[in-house]
């Protein structure tokens, strides 16, 4: 990306410190000069744009962030642009990324962990709702705000289903972080299709494994070794999954997709209802 946007002024907000650095865009804090109400603005340059696929990219990424309306997804306010860039304005989180609390605290208590992990799900169920398959779970797309919210975010490699389509709707792209990505996935481009909502549900149950033991079900540096472990969705229990998380976790990492549970079932299941009321009101 060509020059600084620090201090820039973009449409009424001026742009701070950097929030977080992905693999397609800068996000950075943007403050409101009238009112200091303070948003996240993720950037990018209107050259990559207008380059490549990462234009389509982007211009569904924003389609889809308008479609969804719910509080466990980031909530894109508006679309500025500039001559060189693109700028989205989103709901500012503040609590930092999933990914880094684990990092720091290793495995959440049972509590905690079904706390988000309800939340995740519900934030995704709308997504499913409205034909969207988020694509690339992990806990970097989680954001957590001040009242232990969890917000997903990044549809940069979203889909969203055609409503003209007929017959099964299924992705052919693989994408996706490798320790989260599910099996059928990598199989893609050999067996046809893969049922996008699905491979989102495999996704949570490597969130919810990584939640519970402050570790990956499928871990390996050499690549080949780690998608051999994934297709073979051999899997070692720690014990701190146990019982009703331990049935659920299965349920999900479970390397069929037509016996998977989607995430409409997930709601319904022993460990997923504990507390689900109460955590709610709380939050
Ligand atoms: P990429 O597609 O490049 O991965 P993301 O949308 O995931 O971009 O944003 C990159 C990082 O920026 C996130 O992992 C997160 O740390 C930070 N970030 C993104 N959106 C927000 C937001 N609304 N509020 C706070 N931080 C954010
Ligand atoms: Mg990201």
């Amino acid at each position: 990306m060509a020059g600084s946007t620090k201090g820039a002024k973009v449409g009424p907000y001026i742009l701070t410190d950097t929030l977080g650095v992905g693999a397609f865009g800068k996000v950075k804090r943007g403050r409101h000069t009238q009112t200091g109400a303070e948003v996240a603005v993720k950037i990018m340059d209107k050259g990559d744009i207008a380059a490549n696929e990462f234009g389509a990219n982007v211009k569904r990424e924003i389609f889809i962030m308008r479609t969804l309306h719910h509080r466990n997804i980031v909530n894109l306010h508006e679309v500025l642009t500039s001559k060189t860039k693109l700028y989205m304005v989103m709901d500012l989180v503040r609590g930092g990324e999933l990914f880094e609390k684990i990092e720091k605290e290793g495995e959440l208590d049972e509590q905690t962990a079904r706390r988000f992990f309800q939340q995740l799900v519900d934030g995704l169920v709308h997504c499913h709702e409205k034909g969207v398959c988020h694509r690339d779970l992990k806990p970097e797309n989680l954001l957590i705000d001040e009242n232990s919210v969890l917000k997903i975010t990044d549809f940069g490699v979203s889909s969203m289903r055609d409503a003209s389509a007929s017959g099964a709707d299924l992705l052919q792209t693989s994408c996706g972080t490798p320790y989260y990505v599910a099996p059928e996935v990598l199989f893609a481009n050999k067996r046809g299709g893969y049922d996008g909502y699905k491979a989102d549900a495999w996704s949570c149950g490597v969130i919810l494994f990584l939640l519970l033991s402050g570790e990956l079900p499928f871990m390996n540096e050499d690549m080949n070794k780690l998608y051999d472990e994934i297709k073979s969705a051999k899997i070692k229990w720690p014990k701190e999954i146990k019982g009703d998380s331990k049935a659920l976790c299965q349920k999900l990492l479970e390397r069929d997709p037509s016996k998977r549970l989607s995430l409409q079932e997930v709601r319904s299941q022993k460990w997923f209802v504990v507390d689900y009321e109460k955590n709610l009101a709380e939050l």
